[in-house]
């Protein structure tokens, strides 16, 4: 039942890198498969789910790849990846039984419908999932900041950002044992502390919107589904 929902209306962030399974770069079918069988769980509970999903997996500006590179060329280049995994991710979710649309900031109409807000909002009404494809559309953001705003323009009650671990840790819980994990954390003390969540800029404007961040693992069976009832391990920050 919807009734027991924490949050009804989720944006989705998930980085390039969590699609790239164990290997070293691209895209492991495999993993977005079972990615988006952790979507479509919630979706089929009747969340309203907005997806962005990044693309360092394949491009990155100002990585090793784009060196020697115009910044603005290889941005591009960034967000054209950032399409690639939408389609993959929308590709898997259609085979669980989930109507998925993608929309890009930036226009190819024979591969994906365009950002229409409105539009979007339709597609969120009838139970789709909506995948905002190409970041913003503007060099110099990241999927972060892409996030945030579509999060704050499809007024979603949370940004959800999934990574392998579960939550905001004092220190990389991979290398130091004694790391511990936030339950909490307000939006102050990740940009003044400077911990590696999201880009800064996409923390400030979550929190000039009083739009709450919850980090948790995109990895584990079933956390999605539980993060969205208020159950399991994560870090809230707002
Ligand atoms: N990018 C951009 N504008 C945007 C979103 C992305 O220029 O609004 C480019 C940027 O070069 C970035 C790349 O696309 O490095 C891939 O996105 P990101 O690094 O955020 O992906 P993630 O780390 O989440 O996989």
């Amino acid at each position: 039942a919807t009734a027991d929902l924490r949050y009804k209306r989720i944006l989705l962030k998930v980085s390039g890198e969590v699609l790239m399974g164990e290997q070293g770069f691209g895209i492991d079918m495999n993993t977005v498969k079972a990615v988006a069988e952790e979507i479509a769980e919630v979706a089929q509970m009747g969340v309203e789910l907005c997806l962005v999903i990044g693309g360092g997996n394949i491009f990155r500006g100002l990585s090793k790849a784009a060196v020697g590179m115009e910044r603005s060329s290889a941005d591009y280049m960034g967000m054209l990846a950032t399409v690639m995994n939408a389609l993959a991710m929308q590709n898997a979710l259609e085979q669980l039984g989930v109507d998925t649309r993608v929309q890009s900031a930036i226009q190819m109409d024979s591969v994906c419908e365009p950002f229409i807000r409105r539009r979007a909002e339709r597609h969120l009404e009838k139970g789709r999932v909506v995948i905002f494809a190409a970041g913003t559309g503007a060099p110099y953001f990241t999927t972060d900041t892409a996030a945030a705003l579509r999060a704050a323009e499809m007024n979603c009650d949370a940004l959800f950002k999934g990574t392998s671990v579960d939550g905001v840790y004092t220190a990389d819980p991979k290398k130091d044992p004694a790391a511990r994990r936030y339950d909490t954390l307000s939006y102050h003390e990740v940009l003044a502390k400077d911990l590696k969540v999201m880009d800064a800029s996409a923390v400030s404007m979550m929190r000039d919107n009083s739009i709450p961040i919850v980090v948790f693992s995109i990895r584990s069976d079933g956390a999605l589904r539980d993060v969205v009832h208020g159950r399991g391990t994560y870090t809230v920050i707002s």
